[in-house]
C-alpha cells in the first residue's frame, strides 16, 4: 500500500473534486458569460485518461470522488467512466462516488448513475420560479430540471440541493425553497456567491446576500440545531427541528475552513489545485501522458500534495472583492 497524501499542514488528502468537462448546456449568470470559449478538445483528459487519472489517487488514499464541471452530464459518453469508477467502489477503496449537476441530463441517466454505484447526487438549482429560472440559467428550463429531480429520487438517489444565495433574487423564495425541499425529503445547501472569473455583466458585490443574514432569517420561522457534522470542506449545517432536513451553508467568504481542508480539485485538463481560492496549481497532464507507468504521476501528485497552502484569502470585507480570481468555478469545478 502506498503512502497516503498528507499535506504539509498534516491534513490528510481524502477527497477529490474532478471537472470533467468545462462545457454546459445552461450559461449562469455568476458563473459563465453568454459567449464562452471553451478548451480545445485536444487539451481535455480523455476518458482513458481521467480513469488512470482518478485511479491513481484513489491507490494514494483518495477515498471520495465528486465528478463536476462544466455539467459532467454533457461529456459524451460519461456514463463509460462513471462505469469504470464502480470496480473501486467495488474493492472498497473509494468510498463514495457523487456528482454535481445542474439536472438538466438526470432523466436520462439517473437510473445509470444508480446502476454505477453512485447513491447521491447535488441539484444546482436557485429558483423555483420558471421565469427566473430562465434569467439566472439563460438557457436552462426548469421542467427538465425538475423531471431529473423526480428521475434522480425514482432510481433512488438521495437529492440535495445547492442554490446559489443572491440578494434581489431567491431571497424572497427562502421558505418556499426550504418547504418545497422538505416536502421532497432534499437536504438543501445555500452557497455564498463567490468572486470567481471575470463575467463582466454582473455587479456580484451588489448580489451578495450574506447567509448570516438568511440563516436569521430562517430562525425567525423554524428551531435551527446545530450539528457537529463537518465534511473538511466550507459546509456548515443545521437540522430544522419542525422538518428534520439538513440545512447547509456554504460560507467561502466569512468563514475560515481551511484547516480542516481534506480536498484538491483536478480540471478537465489535469491541472491540480490544491486550494480553490489560490492561483498555484500542478500540471498532471504532462507527467500522465508522458509515461504508461503511473510513477511519474505519483510522484507529480506527491509534490503538488507537498505545496497545499495552508488557505486562502477571498475578502469583501473592503467593498471590493479581494483576492478575487480570475478562473471561472466552471474550470475547477466549484
Ligand atoms: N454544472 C454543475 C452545476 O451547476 O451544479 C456543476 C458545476 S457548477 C460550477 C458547481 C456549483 O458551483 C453550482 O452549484 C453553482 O451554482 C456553483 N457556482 C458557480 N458559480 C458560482 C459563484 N460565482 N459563486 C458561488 N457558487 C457558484
Ligand atoms: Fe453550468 Fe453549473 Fe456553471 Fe450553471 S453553475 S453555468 S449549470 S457549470
Amino acid at each position: 500500500m502506498n503512502a497516503p497524501l498528507i499535506d504539509p499542514f498534516q491534513r490528510a488528502i481524502s477527497y477529490l473534486r474532478v471537472s470533467v468537462t468545462d462545457r454546459c448546456d445552461f450559461r449562469c449568470v455568476y458563473c459563465m458569460s453568454e459567449n464562452m470559449t471553451f478548451l480545445p478538445k485536444k487539451d481535455l483528459l480523455t476518458l482513458e485518461e481521467l480513469d488512470r487519472m482518478c485511479s491513481t489517487f484513489i491507490g494514494l488514499g483518495v477515498e471520495k470522488l465528486r465528478i463536476t464541471g462544466g455539467e459532467p452530464l454533457v461529456r459524451r459518453d460519461i456514463m463509460t467512466f462513471f462505469r469504470a469508477m464502480t470496480r473501486h467502489l467495488d474493492s472498497g477503496a473509494l468510498k463514495e462516488l457523487t456528482l454535481t449537476t445542474n439536472g438538466s441530463q438526470l432523466e436520462r441517466f439517473a437510473a445509470d448513475l444508480h446502476a454505477a454505484g453512485v447513491r447521491r447526487v447535488n441539484v444546482s438549482l436557485d429558483t423555483l420560479d420558471e421565469g427566473k429560472f430562465a434569467e439566472v440559467t439563460r438557457w436552462g428550463r426548469l421542467p427538465q430540471v425538475l423531471r431529473g429531480i423526480d428521475a434522480a429520487q425514482k432510481a433512488g438517489l438521495r437529492v440535495k440541493i445547492n442554490a446559489v444565495a443572491l440578494k434581489g433574487f431567491n431571497d424572497s423564495e427562502l421558505f418556499e425553497l426550504t418547504e418545497w425541499c422538505a416536502a421532497r425529503d432534499m437536504d438543501l445547501t445555500w452557497i455564498e456567491v463567490m468572486p470567481m472569473g471575470d463575467l463582466g455583466n454582473e455587479d456580484r458585490l451588489d448580489q451578495y446576500w450574506s447567509l448570516k443574514d438568511l440563516r436569521a432569517r430562517l430562525a425567525e420561522r423554524y428551531t435551527l440545531v446545530d450539528l457537529a457534522e463537518r465534511t473538511g470542506g466550507p459546509a456548515r449545517y443545521v437540522r430544522i427541528e419542525e422538518t428534520g432536513q439538513k440545512i447547509g451553508f456554504i460560507t467561502p467568504l466569512t468563514h475560515n475552513f481551511c484547516e480542516s481542508c481534506n480536498r484538491v480539485r483536478l480540471t478537465c485538463t489535469g491541472e491540480l489545485y490544491m486550494c480553490l481560492g489560490q492561483e498555484d496549481m500542478a500540471d498532471l497532464r504532462a507527467p500522465l501522458r508522458a509515461s504508461p507507468q503511473d510513477e511519474l504521476l505519483e510522484d507529480a501528485i506527491r509534490r503538488a500534495i507537498g505545496r497545499k497552502p495552508k488557505g486562502h484569502d477571498f475578502d469583501y470585507s473592503r467593498q471590493r472583492a479581494d483576492g478575487q480570481m480570475s478562473r471561472h468555478m466552471s474550470h475547477t469545478g466549484g
